[in-house]
């Protein structure tokens, strides 16, 4: 690598992770080469450079690897094997590829899991209707039961709950069952879903932050509040798999653990994410050094920065509410409070339930950023125009 003052880093992605990648890599004096195809993407007014390509165009892989000391990507549905050519060359990609590979496909993360004795929902590939019928029998998963395409999915999307037998058939077709693979998982009977960051360095150190609480609206993630209002217990027990976690996925920098708390104590894996996460944006205020930070810090080989909480904290994301030129309201009103915090993606379109932007909010308790929080999303709105 070069000198570590003009160490240059290449992302994979412009969206919202990227943009938060860039601003800290900037914070060390480091120079950023993105790859979006869109011009305008949330990096594009950060980022030294664009590389203004296809995501499967392989070219611009070799164009930015060209330019950069170190590749890193803000997504995990990306060509992997673009991404291992290039580290068959001798270029430093960061999480590793091998890692990325296995964490793509949600049914071999399962199986990694399995093999390595982390605890997660039953779990098994479905090969066509009756699989899933025989599955519905009371000593196997029963009903609901949860169907998963078990590549690209994210927010929910690429999931079905089959609810009973007479909806396995929409259910699997909606998946696109018969072409796309499709696996299916027992429904967990959850009493919280909890998430935490867990960062590595290339020397292999690592720092895992506290569990945050997750709830979703309309399978989105709506709020994280930290900290996550579970039992020692279970605080213990989830930073032990989520430590166990990074042993099982070799690779430097930040990953998320989401999990599941279940109604008699266990902690079950629901999936891994090979970089920074929504439900680690409360890291930004909430602790001293945020997942952001230390992925910069581990994929250039710094010392991570201090993972504990400052103060009870809590994100609410701010989603479109129409489609449109993206316009912002009510930041005005909502700085009445000093404790709130508004982060804008910079996406120049709103739609729906896209991701926009997220509010952070600290206060001395948990119950009161909570009610500040819901506050400022009441107030914060990113419309269509
Ligand atoms: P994505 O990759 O799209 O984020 P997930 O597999 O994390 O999808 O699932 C999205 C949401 O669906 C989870 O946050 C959880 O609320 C619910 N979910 C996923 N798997 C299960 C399961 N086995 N049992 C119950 N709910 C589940």
């Amino acid at each position: 690598m070069s000198d570590i003052n003009r160490k240059k880093i290449g992302i994979v992605g412009g969206g919202q992770l990227g943009k938060m990648m860039i601003l800290e890599a900037k914070r060390l004096g480091f120079y950023v080469v993105t790859l979006d195809p869109d011009k305008d993407c949330p990096s594009s007014s950060i980022s030294d450079e664009q590389i203004t390509a296809d995501f499967d165009n392989p070219h611009a892989y070799v164009k930015l690897a060209d330019k950069v000391d170190v590749i890193t990507y803000e997504f995990e549905h990306i060509h992997a094997n673009i991404l291992e050519r290039l580290a068959e060359k001798g270029h430093v990609v960061y999480p590793s590829v091998q890692s990325l590979k296995v964490i793509q496909n949600k049914y071999s993360q399962n199986r990694r899991l399995a093999e390595n004795g982390i605890p997660i929902p039953r779990f098994s590939l479905i090969d066509n209707i009756e699989t899933i019928r025989r599955l519905g029998a009371p000593d196997k998963f029963g009903y609901p039961m949860m169907l998963k395409s078990t590549l690209g999915g994210y927010d929910g999307k690429g999931n079905a709950v089959v609810v009973s037998e007479s909806d396995i058939e929409a259910a699997y077709l909606s998946l696109g069952g018969g072409d796309n693979q499709i696996m299916a998982e027992e429904f967990v009977d959850y009493t919280a879903e909890i998430s935490i960051i867990a960062c590595r360095g290339i020397d292999g150190s690592r720092v895992i932050y506290p569990p945050a609480e997750n709830t979703h609206k309309h399978s989105i993630l709506d709020t994280t509040i930290v900290p996550a209002r579970v039992s020692d217990k279970i605080v213990k027990k989830a930073s032990e798999i989520a430590d166990r976690v990074m042993e099982v996925f070799e690779g430097v920098g930040t990953f998320c653990v989401e999990m599941f708390v279940t109604r008699s104590g266990e902690v079950l894996v629901n999936e891994v994410a090979p970089r920074p996460h929504n439900s680690g944006h409360y890291t930004i205020e909430g602790c001293f050094a945020n997942q952001f930070e230390n992925h910069i810090r581990a994929i250039t080989g710094l010392p991570f920065g201090c993972v504990k909480l400052r103060q009870p904290t809590v994100m609410v994301n701010l989603l479109g509410e129409s489609d449109g030129p993206a316009k912002l309201l009510g930041l005005l009103d909502a700085y009445k409070d000093p404790n709130v915090h508004v982060h804008v993606y910079g996406k120049s379109k709103s739609k729906k339930l896209r991701k926009m932007g997220h509010i952070t909010v600290f206060a001395n308790t948990v119950e009161e950023a909570i009610e500040r929080a819901v506050n400022a999303q009441k107030i914060v709105k990113i419309t269509g125009g």
